[in-house]
């Protein structure tokens, strides 16, 4: 089974697609934990994407692209994944198709977390407060959160549509408890998984 969560930055999307991989036996695949890992490491990529994550914005389209499908390739996804936070723009969701197509893959289900902006403020600002500031995200900060939450309206609400379009967009009410929430997404799934 193959999934996408999308939704704004602090939606949830992390905590309920571990929450699927642990049941389900899928792979997540965060596309801004590996970009972090990358950054960690010191890599090319890292060095390039450092100073485009802090600020909130989008790395490109093309690299995000390859990085997705080497990933899905390995074989911890031989089972299926859940995408997390990729994909961003339209041009990934074509790519992401494209790339699909070519390995004889589909989609199951793409699933929209819908929470409002004051929520996400209000879960960003309780996570800073909670975090020790060595631990904190360098993106995780009040302002770019106000930029990340514009680049998801502009850049990435537009493959809400894309989706709707073909039929296989569904939503659940992220401002529900997290077990809510699961639940919700669990009543999606294709039966039998
Ligand atoms: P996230 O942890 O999903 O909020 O991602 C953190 C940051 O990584 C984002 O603000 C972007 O700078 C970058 N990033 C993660 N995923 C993507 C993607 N699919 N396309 C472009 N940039 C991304």
């Amino acid at each position: 089974m193959n999934l996408i969560l999308l939704g704004p930055p602090g939606a949830g999307k992390g905590t309920q697609a571990k929450r699927l991989e642990d049941k389900y036996g899928l792979k997540q695949l965060s596309t801004g934990d590996m970009l972090r890992a990358a950054v960690a490491s010191g890599s090319e990529l890292g060095q390039k994407a450092k100073a485009i994550m802090d600020a909130g914005n989008l790395v490109s389209d093309d690299i995000m692209i390859a990085m997705i499908a080497e990933r899905i390739e390995q074989p911890d996804c031989a089972k299926g994944f859940i995408l997390d936070g990729f994909p961003r723009t339209v041009p990934q969701a074509e790519g992401l198709d494209a790339m699909l197509a070519r390995k004889g893959l589909r989609l199951d289900a793409v699933i929209e977390i819908v929470v409002d902006d004051e929520a996400l403020l209000d879960r960003i600002r309780t996570r800073i407060a909670q975090t020790p500031e060595s631990e904190r995200r360098a993106d995780d900060t009040p302002e770019t959160l106000q930029t990340r939450l514009d680049v998801y309206y502009r850049q990435t609400a537009p493959i809400l549509p894309y989706y709707e379009g073909r039929g296989m967009l569904k939503k659940v009410d992220g401002m529900r408890p997290i077990d809510e929430v699961t639940a919700q997404i669990e009543a999606l799934l294709p039966v039998g998984v």
